[in-house]
């Protein structure tokens, strides 16, 4: 069966198609293939519904919150009821607010700065950098890092055994992704969030990974936020959210001063400014919302829920279960796990190549199959370094000789997937390793601006 055969056969009975399934992309050795998107990771393609949704309205654009023309009201309907909707998807709370932000990235920093003064942060190493990150940027803040833990059972005693000997406290807050960026591994959040509550702290959850690939119930879980962004769920036009409780949201300083988040703004006889601010999620969303970015993200929610999560994740779960069983079969090829082969896990999975830099080897998927995955630290190097086994030997560049057996890698390769995923991407993938593993990459590689690239000079 040809390329194109089995990608139009996984159309017609794919309830969540997206863009781009019949890219071409030129190959180095001649010819071109359909691109198969194995990064949905970093950014999965929009939805075809999505992208629908959203040329549907663009005729009907208008100012959100500011005009009094009929379009400008249309736009502030949709952008509304996009927040309801988006509630809806994760199981808020009646009491909960969703404030529209850039990102998780945003969402996370935007929590960072509403914490109470002194907060107590709990986050473990091996949380992405968006999650990692934003706590010790307030010097008030007291940031405790967790141990990588081995077991889901491991992360719940280490949460416990921290918040248990730093009592008594504050407000605190955990912070811990639904599902890992680096090996896809499932954390075990309501235990996570349990264990907070009971010791007084409230718990954000890291679902930028976790929200694409599986129903998030915030109510559910009881945790008290989840952010996650809007291109990685099939929405990519520049939005994510952080929803959960009013009450630090709404007692903090706005995250940004200006327009949309003030009620009114008077001269004070001292002459300054008195500002009352809204106490609703506007609070937070200075500026000229974002109402594409929010429509879209709203569409994308509709359709997974239409079509049914829980049909999303038995077909994924095929995939990885395909995907992994090929990959057992190249001794070569090691898959990175903090909890081992039984963890349940979403549809990303990273992995090194013994005797290979793994930049090579994505370059080579990249420039002689068409398959697009990404190799890296993926923004979450303490992790992926405890992974690899510690700091890497050499600082080896691609054009460098590859890896010497037994030698630490450098960094790692990530495949992820999702909706429209057709089989064959699973397939030319795995093809595509045990070639290269058995044959080696057919074309010389350079590095170039920091990147493997194909060396074409010759
Ligand atoms: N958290 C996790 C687990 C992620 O995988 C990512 C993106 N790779 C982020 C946070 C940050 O998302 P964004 O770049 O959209 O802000």
């Amino acid at each position: 069966m040809s390329v194109s055969a089995v990608a139009t056969d996984t159309a017609v009975c794919d309830p969540l198609p997206v863009l781009g399934r019949d890219v071409l992309v030129p190959l180095v050795t001649g010819g071109q293939i359909d691109y198969a998107a194995l990064d949905y990771a970093a950014s999965a393609p929009a939805l075809q519904r999505v992208w629908d949704d959203v040329a549907a309205y663009a005729p009907y654009y208008g100012s959100v919150h500011r005009g009094a023309g009929y379009l400008s009201q249309l736009s502030t309907d949709l952008f509304e009821n996009s927040r309801a909707t988006v509630a809806e998807f994760l199981g808020c709370r009646a009491d909960d607010q969703v404030v529209f932000t850039r990102s998780t990235t945003d969402s996370l920093n935007l929590l960072a700065a509403v914490l109470p003064p002194g907060t107590r942060v709990f986050v473990f190493e091996t949380e992405h950098h968006a999650s990692l990150l934003p706590w010790e940027r307030r010097a008030d803040l007291a940031v405790t890092y967790l141990d990588a833990p081995r077991t889901p059972g491991q992360a719940v005693d280490i949460l416990e055994r921290a918040l248990t000997e730093r009592e008594p406290y504050g407000p605190a807050l955990v912070c811990v992704t639904g599902a890992s960026n680096v090996t896809g591994e499932l954390w075990p959040v309501r235990e996570l969030a349990a264990a907070a509550h009971a010791h007084g702290a409230r718990i954000v959850l890291d679902a930028a990974q976790l929200a694409p690939h599986h129903p998030v119930d915030l109510a559910e879980l009881d945790a008290d936020w989840v952010a996650f962004s809007g291109h990685k769920l099939y929405a990519p036009f520049g939005a994510g959210v952080l929803a959960g409780r009013a009450d630090w949201l709404r007692d903090a300083e706005p995250y940004l001063a200006g327009g949309g988040a003030s009620r009114s703004v008077t001269r004070r006889p001292d002459g300054g400014v008195a500002v009352d601010w809204h106490t609703t999620a506007a609070r937070h969303e200075a500026g000229s919302p974002n109402v594409i970015g929010a429509y879209a993200i709203a569409s994308a929610c509709k359709a997974l829920t239409e079509a049914g999560l829980e049909n999303l994740v038995a077909r994924e779960q095929a995939l990885i279960a395909r995907l992994r069983a090929g990959l057992a079969e190249v001794p070569e090829v090691k898959v990175l796990s903090l909890f081992g082969d039984d963890a349940p896990r979403v549809g990303v999975l990273s992995f090194v190549v013994e005797g290979w830099n793994s930049s090579h080897f994505a370059a080579a998927l990249s420039a002689e199959y068409g398959i697009g995955v990404r190799d890296g630290l993926f923004c979450a190097h303490p992790l992926v370094r405890t992974l690899l086994g510690g700091e890497p030997d050499s600082p080896a560049e691609c054009g460098a000789p590859d890896a010497a057996p037994g030698e630490k890698p450098l960094n790692a390769i990530r495949v992820s997937f999702g909706a429209g995923t057709p089989d064959e991407h699973v397939e030319r993938f795995l093809r595509a390793v045990g070639e290269l593993v058995r044959d080696g990459a057919r074309w010389n590689y350079r590095t170039e601006g920091g990147r493997c690239v194909p060396d074409t000079s010759a």
